[in-house]
């Protein structure tokens, strides 16, 4: 339900609804600088930005909208400011409205992160509240040895896509 494609540094995931996303190489590279390896790192996060191809609404994720002002960012909790979704509206609109939001992500000080009880809570209220345009969203948790991948929409069950460990960043030329 993921594939890393080695030769382009994407990822592939692929949700059991059919629909189909891809993450580019940049974005994974991203992912990687905000890794809780030090204990002074606090827990990042914001939304995944993209577009949805006309041929077959795959989902290519090519924009993250960053930690910053208004956030509330902790060792063990990172809460989204309302900027966050501002942001997503300006890409939207700077891309002639193709630009969409794919999804959630956010770091955790664990080797194999894995939800907690707040993110699923959260992720339940994006599910039924937030505007999407693909066959659902996609959530990210970035641990500190692999990124986690799951999938939800409406009337469908949260799905574990799973984890990648994170890439030699050389071979990924970063
Ligand atoms: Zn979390």
């Amino acid at each position: 339900m993921l594939q890393y494609l080695k030769s382009s540094g994407r990822l592939l995931l692929a949700p059991p609804n059919g629909w189909r996303v891809v993450l580019s190489a940049d974005v994974l590279s991203q992912f990687y600088g905000f890794r809780q390896v030090s204990s002074r790192m606090p827990e990042a996060g914001g939304t995944l930005l993209g577009k949805l191809l006309v041929e077959d609404g795959s989902g290519v994720v090519e924009y993250l909208t960053l930690p910053g002002k208004g956030d509330r960012q902790s060792r063990f909790g990172f809460f989204r400011s309302r900027r966050h979704q501002r942001e997503g509206l300006r890409y939207w609109q700077a891309n002639d409205e193709t630009g969409v939001y794919l999804g959630l992500w956010h770091t955790h000080p664990e080797a194999t992160p894995k939800p907690s009880s707040v993110d699923l809570a959260d992720w339940r209220r994006a599910v039924s509240e937030d505007v999407y345009h693909g066959k659902g969203i996609i959530f990210v948790i970035v641990g500190t040895d692999s990124i986690g991948f799951w999938h939800g929409g409406a009337n469908q069950q949260l799905c574990h896509l799973g984890h990648l460990k994170h890439q030699n960043q050389e071979v990924g030329g970063v």
